[in-house]
């Protein structure tokens, strides 16, 4: 079971990767934990990989890949793995294309977790917050029962500045514009599902797990 799994900020792929996981105990391997345990274990890519973040800098695809290369070829990844993070780029796609080929394994599903753009916007930019104690409310999955005002202790509810609508678009069409011919690629080689995000979590697990039993026959 080789999946790829993709989804816009806010589009729930973070859920659908613990449910993945748990049923079908596949390794959640994101670019993040894996550049994390690269640096920790000082592998030679690790390596490289912190002294272009400690300078700031993006890390070089050949090193990335082959931080996913070396990820990808431990013993716990021999049943299959579930990608997450990576790949970002159509460059990417084909390196992992020669990585798999290299482990004599391919693709089965790149499972893209798909909502609209316009009901994105609504799920991330409708966070509050607690100026006095910090609680958490979200205007539509657990609004507070009076508008601007904290249940627990009355205070004033405010919007984080990551959460503005503003920053929300231009965060969401840079992911659309780097996710397009990604799909795409995917697309053309027969990988990609599209999986209806907009449906409750788990109906939206249902349909994944629909496809993923199938692998299993
Ligand atoms: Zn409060």
């Amino acid at each position: 079971m080789n999946l790829v799994l993709m989804g816009l900020p806010g589009a729930g792929k973070g859920t659908q990767a613990e449910k993945i996981v748990e049923k079908y105990g596949v390794p959640h391997i994101s670019t993040g934990d894996m550049f994390r345990a690269a640096m920790k274990d000082e592998t030679e890519l690790g390596l490289k990989a912190k002294s272009f973040m400690d300078k700031g800098e993006l890390v070089p695809d050949e090193v990335t890949i082959g931080i996913v290369h070396e990820r990808l070829s431990q013993s716990d990844c021999a049943q299959g793995f579930l990608l997450d993070g990576f790949p970002r780029t159509v460059a990417q796609a084909e390196a992992l294309e020669d990585i798999l080929a290299n482990l004599n394994r391919q693709i089965d599903y790149v499972i893209n977790v798909d909502v609209d753009k316009d009901i994105l916007m609504a799920r991330l930019t409708g966070r509050r917050i607690c100026k006095s104690c910090g609680a958490t409310y979200h205007l539509e999955f657990n609004p507070p029962s009076q508008e601007d005002k904290c249940d627990r202790c009355g205070g004033e509810l405010y919007q984080r500045a990551d959460d503005n609508a503003e920053t929300v678009q231009n965060r969401l069409d840079v992911n659309l514009k780097q996710t397009e011919p990604l799909l795409a690629f995917y697309n053309e080689k027969g990988y990609l599902k599209n999986i209806n995000g907009q449906q409750d979590i788990n109906v939206v697990f249902e349909d994944i797990d629909w496809l993923l039993e199938g692998l299993r026959k």
